[in-house]
C-alpha cells in the first residue's frame, strides 16, 4: 500500500482522468476526496468507491471561485484535520482557430484550468506549510509544451500550469513540498472520443507508442508522484505521451 494513511483531494474527480486517478490512489490505501463542479456525479462517484471497498468521501466545488474552494478545503480540513496530496485536474477545452476564438472561451479555458489551479494550490497550501509536507500534481498537457493550432487558450492554460508548478515548487521545497505536473499526450476519454477517425489517426502517426494512452497511465505517473519513492522529484513536468514529444 503506497499511499497508506494519506489524505488525497482530487479536483474534477467524478469522471475521466480525475476518477481514474482517485481509484488508483484508493486501491494504495488513501482516503480519497472526490471532488467535481457537479456535485451529485461527485457524491455519485464517491458512494461507488465506499462499495468497492475503498476509503472515499465527497467534497465539491467549482474551482473557478475561490471561496467556493476555500469552504470546501475548510469542510475537508475540519473533517479529516489535513491534506497529504492535491490533484489539480479540473479542465476544460473549448477550442477553436485563433482568429475565431471568441473572448468568452479564452477567458473560461483560463479561469478552469490556470485559476482553478492557483486557487486549489492556494487554499490547500496554508495546510500543507504547516504541516511542512505534502505532495501537489498538477495535470497540464502536452499541447502546453508544444503549442497547437485551434487551441491557443488551452496551450496557453496550461503552459501557464507548468509554470506555476516550477515556481511553488521553488517556494514550497524547504517546507518538503514536492509539486509537480503531469502533462498527458492523447488519452481515451470523453474529451478525445468527440474526435474523428482521421483526426485520431493523423495524431496516431506522432505517438511512438503507436496508441492512445489511457487514464491509467496518467494515475500511475500520478501515484509515483504522490508516493514516498517521489521525494527527491520537485517542479518536473513528466509527459505521457507515447513519446510524442522528446526534449
Ligand atoms: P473530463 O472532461 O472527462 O473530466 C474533467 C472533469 O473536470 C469533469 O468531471 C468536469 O465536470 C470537471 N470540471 C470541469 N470544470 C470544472 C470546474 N470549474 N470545477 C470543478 N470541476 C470541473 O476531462 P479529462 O478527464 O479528459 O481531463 C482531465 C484533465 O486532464 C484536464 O485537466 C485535461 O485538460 C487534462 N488532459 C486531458 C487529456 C485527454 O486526452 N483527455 C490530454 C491532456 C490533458 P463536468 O463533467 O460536470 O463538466
Amino acid at each position: 500500500m503506497r499511499l497508506e494513511d494519506t489524505i488525497a483531494f482530487i479536483t474534477g474527480s467524478a469522471r475521466g482522468i480525475g476518477r481514474e486517478i482517485a481509484e488508483t490512489f484508493a486501491k494504495e490505501g488513501a482516503l480519497v476526496l472526490i471532488s467535481d463542479i457537479n456535485a451529485e456525479a461527485a457524491q455519485k462517484t464517491a458512494e461507488e468507491f465506499v462499495q468497492k471497498g475503498y476509503k472515499a468521501d465527497h467534497a465539491s466545488c467549482n474551482v473557478t471561485n475561490s471561496a467556493d474552494v476555500e469552504q470546501c478545503v475548510d469542510k475537508i480540513l475540519a473533517k479529516y484535520g489535513r491534506i497529504d496530496i492535491l490533484v489539480n485536474n479540473a479542465g476544460i477545452t473549448k477550442d477553436n482557430l485563433f482568429i475565431r476564438m471568441k473572448e468568452e472561451d479564452w477567458d473560461a479555458v483560463i479561469a478552469v484550468n490556470l485559476k482553478g489551479t492557483f486557487n486549489a494550490s492556494k487554499s490547500v497550501s496554508k495546510a500543507m506549510l504547516k504541516a511542512r509536507k505534502g505532495k501537489m500534481i498538477n495535470i497540464a498537457s502536452v499541447i502546453g509544451v508544444m503549442g497547437n493550432a485551434g487551441q491557443a487558450n488551452y496551450a496557453a492554460s496550461k503552459a501557464g500550469v507548468i509554470a506555476l508548478t516550477k515556481s511553488l515548487a521553488r517556494e514550497f521545497a524547504s517546507r518538503s513540498i514536492n509539486v509537480n505536473a503531469v502533462a498527458p499526450g492523447y488519452i481515451k476519454t470523453d474529451m478525445t472520443d468527440k474526435l474523428s477517425e482521421d483526426v485520431k489517426n493523423k495524431i496516431l502517426e506522432n505517438v511512438p507508442l503507436g496508441r492512445m494512452g489511457l487514464p491509467l497511465d496518467v494515475a500511475n505517473v500520478c501515484l509515483f508522484l504522490a508516493s514516498k519513492e517521489s521525494d527527491y522529484v520537485t517542479g518536473q513536468t513528466i509527459l505521457v505521451d507515447g513519446g510524442m514529444v522528446m526534449y
